[in-house]
Parts: structure tokens; sequence; C-alpha cells
């Protein structure tokens, strides 16, 4: 089966040109001028950017909260990945303290397999520290899993100090690497405990207000300093705030390798968001760390611009408006957690590329090539170059949109973006040669596939 995209922009992070692309199977064959092909399907690609398929490497899809259950599983989710570009998923693997990390793992692929339209793989959660899950390392990394999850808050996840260290030590004798959800747990605690005492209990507001930007900061600069005596590379995941990036600055001024991810809720939204009177639409935007200032998001475009951010992923973890109404009188008991893996790529392209925040170069840095070398899968995925896969998404920078709820595949119920006007759209989707997305429709059924991956290489 091939396939010849015409004419099209072709876009990697070292440039973009206009050239034919020959898919053959479910590789990319040729890139070049004036290609011909007699047995070869032919798309005029013609005034269109032709990206590496995205990759969003922190989504939550099937995730067990409180008394429910994510909106979207890996049927949907997957689904709504691929129509918005993403071709490739890696979601969060989550055994419960007590558990095995292959019962985590084999719990995943339950949920997974032969269900998720775009690829796939996972990132396993450390939860739980002792010699039983060290010996387990091994077998994790011989699955094809390289990269890891720790928490420095949710007393049901998190690792005291120590624990981080002697796991950080152990990944990094295994070329593994970590990232890293941090806040200051007992920081937000005594927040939480005040702002109820005051009489917040059923505000919205409260939520950030019980966990600011220096909680986050904080905790950045702690796990630094325990990944500096590990001598170990750490990922900051859905990084916040200028005073974050700060810490992270700092770390790398000593010699530390550390990389960062971000998510566009906090590149494009602010914090007046939590302020709405109506509980329902404020509620959709409680997540953790919460959506901060306007100058913090400016400050996030600038990292991004100048490499101090290499990721950006969605960390789509959706609750449906009825779901976030388990906490109408008690704001600790909103479910957290947003929809985004169906819009990133247009929300980043408008935000982005179209306002002159970021070349095309770099949001297919951020988006395809930094993730897939960051979670060994470069030069597989992450690149449009003859013996990669046939993963492209083809973008019209013309054809704007208004984003609507109703539209989207996500099984959220609602996108914080509602109301949102792109500047153009995803039109076509391949997945490994074969066309997945055609103007907004999915093609075929559920045929992700599980990924082993590398180590990493960024
Ligand atoms: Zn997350």
């Amino acid at each position: 089966m091939k396939t010849l995209l015409k004419n099209g922009t072709v876009v990697n992070a070292d440039g973009s040109r206009i050239a034919d692309v020959l898919i053959c199977n479910d590789k990319i064959k040729l890139i070049g001028e004036n290609i011909r092909s007699d047995d070869a399907a032919v798309v005029d690609c013609s005034g269109k950017l032709l990206f590496p398929g995205f990759i969003d490497a922190h989504t939550h899809f099937d995730l067990p909260f409180a008394a429910t259950t994510t909106a979207d599983d890996f049927y949907t989710g997957g689904r709504a990945a691929l129509r918005g570009g993403t071709t490739l998923v890696i979601d969060f693997a989550c055994p419960n303290k007590g558990e095995s990390l292959q019962y985590g793992l084999d719990t995943w692929h339950q949920k997974a397999d032969g269900r998720t339209a775009c690829d796939y793989s996972f990132h396993m959660t450390i939860d739980d520290w002792n010699e039983g899950i060290e010996r387990e390392l091994d077998d994790m990394f011989a699955a094809g899993i390289t990269s890891f999850k720790m928490y420095l808050t949710y007393p049901a996840m998190m690792l005291p100090d120590g624990d981080i260290y002697r796991a950080l030590k152990a990944l990094k004798k295994r070329g593994g690497i970590c990232g890293f959800h941090c806040e200051n747990a007992g920081i937000i605690d005594a927040r939480v405990q005040e702002l109820k005492a005051e009489g917040h209990r059923a505000d919205v507001y409260a939520h950030p207000l019980s966990r600011p930007d220096y909680v986050e900061a904080e905790a950045v600069a702690r796990l630094l300093r325990i990944a500096q005596a590990a001598d170990c590379p750490v990922i900051i995941v859905h990084t916040t705030n200028h005073a974050a990036l700060r810490e992270i600055e700092n770390a790398r001024r000593r010699g530390q390798t550390v990389y960062a991810e971000t998510c566009p809720q906090y590149l494009l939204l602010d914090d007046s968001v939590y302020y709405d009177s109506d509980y329902s639409r404020a509620a959709s935007f409680v997540c953790a760390p919460p959506i901060r200032t306007k100058k913090d998001a400016d400050a996030l475009w600038r990292a991004l611009r100048i490499g101090q951010i290499q990721t950006i992923s969605t960390d789509h973890c959706s609750f449906t408006p009825e779901q976030k109404e388990m906490g109408r009188t008690d704001f600790t008991k909103i479910p957290g957690g947003l929809p985004g893996v169906e819009t990133r790529g247009e929300l980043i392209f408008t935000a982005g590329v179209a306002r002159r925040r970021m070349g095309l170069s770099g949001m297919c840095r951020a988006l395809s090539e930094n993730p897939a070398k960051l979670y060994g899968l470069f030069p597989r995925k992450g690149l449009i170059a003859p013996g990669s896969d046939a993963d492209i998404v083809v973008y019209d920078p013309f054809a704007s949109h208004i984003l609507r709820s109703q539209e989207l595949l996500s099984h959220a119920g609602y996108t914080p973006f509602e109301g949102f006007r792109t500047e153009g759209s995803v039109s076509r989707v391949f997945l490994r040669g074969r066309l997945a997305v055609e103007n907004g429709a999915l093609l075929g059924g559920p045929e992700g596939r599980y990924l082993k991956r590398n180590l990493c290489s960024l």
C-alpha cells in the first residue's frame, strides 16, 4: 500500500520545506521534489502543513478516582487523541500501594489492549518502595517501560524523600527516567484546613488558594535536590509557573539534567476561571497544580521559546460536569483534571504559531520530537524522515473553526476551551501509513499498538 502526499510543507524540528512524502505500507519511504509513483494513492497537500504525529506523554484514561472513574477510557480517549492529531499516548499505569508493578502493568494492558485507536505506551507509577518493587524494575525495562512517575503530594501515592532517593538511584543504574508531580502536601493540607475554617468550604477559588505557585516551586526545589543526591535526570511534569521554572534553571546551572513539561491549560488560561460565579463552570477548571496567572503563562511561553521547557502534554484526566458535582459543597471533593487530548494541536498552533509565540519547528519539537526522544521512541516516532513510522498530521492552517464540546469525541462532556476560535484544523491523520482521520471523521477501529520503548535520547 503506497500513498503519496504531494506539495505539503513538511515540518520537522530542524526546519520546514515544501516536498512530497512517499509512504510505503507503515513507513515513510522517501521525501523529495517531484516524486512519482504510479501505484500510489495521491493526496494533494498544497497549502497544508505536515507534522510528525503528535505524542501526548501525559494522559490518564480509565483512571479510578474516589468512587468514580475518569470519563474517558482508552476507547474514547484514544479516538479523541487520534482525531486531534495525536498518534501516540503514553498513559500512567498506576498500581495501588501494596500491589506489584506487574499487576499495575497487566491492569493497564487490560484497559488498553484491543480498544485504543492510536498507538500507546505506559509510564509506571512508583507509589511504594521496597525490595520487591526494586527487583521488578528489570521486568519493567524488559517490557519496554523506561519511564516512571512519582508523587510528592496525594497521601495515597506520595513517597517519603528517602524512598524517592532510593528509587532514583535504582532507576539511574538502569538508565531510566522519572517524572514528578511536585507540590508540597503538608502546606496544602494546612491551608485547606484554614480555608475551610474561614468559611470557604464551598468556594471553588479556595482550590488555587490552597496550592499557590510557591507550594509547587518548593516541591520542585526539594525534588531537584533529591535528584542531585541520587545523580539522576528527572522530568518535572505539568510545570505551571515562573517560580518553579526558576528552581529548574537553578538545578541546571548546578549541572543537573532536568526536563520540563507544561500543558495547554497553563499556557492559554489564567486563574480568573476559578472565580466564575457558576459552580459548574468554575469546577470544570479544577486541576492540580491549578491554573496560574497571565504572567506565569507568559513565562511558560518564553521558557518554551528558549528551550527551558521541552514538551507540551495535556494531563488529560476527564470528569464530566456531573462528576464535578461531587465537590459542590466541599472544594476538596472536586475531581481534579481537565480533558485536553483532542484539542492540543489546534490550541498550540493557534496560541503559539499563529500568534508568533513559537515557530512551526518549536511546535514540532514540543509536541513530537522531544517527547519521542525523551521517552525512547526516536527516530521511529517524532520525525518525518525515511524509515520513520508514517504517522503524519495534515494540518490546514486556513480551516479555522470554533471548538464546541458537542462536536468532540471525548466523553468529558465539556471542553475548557468552549467557543475558542482555532487558526486552522487537523484535516487528515495517518497512523502507520493508514488514513485514520479525514475531515474530522475517524476511519477504522481500535488499531493502536502497544509500543515498547528504549532509553531516553534527549
Ligand atoms: Zn497527571
